[in-house]
């Protein structure tokens, strides 16, 4: 597993390095601080996690993984 989570929020599809509560993701109203240094609100609304990959966040998860960009 790696050690970050994605997370919907302000239309983003984020990535956090936070403790996940229990569950399979950020409950609605949850704070979090993202990869790209944000401190958003986390929406668990389905139609959040159609949203598109914050590019900054995607380019640290991916440094965080070991993938090469
Ligand atoms: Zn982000």
């Amino acid at each position: 597993m790696y050690p970050f989570h994605w997370v919907p929020a302000a239309g983003q599809r984020h990535a956090s390095l936070a403790e996940k509560p229990v569950g399979c993701a950020y409950p609605t109203g949850t704070q979090v601080e993202t990869l790209c240094q944000q401190e958003v609100s986390a929406d668990n609304s389905e139609v959040a996690w159609l949203w598109g990959t914050c590019a900054e966040c995607n380019r640290e998860a991916r440094r965080l993984a070991g993938v090469e960009p």
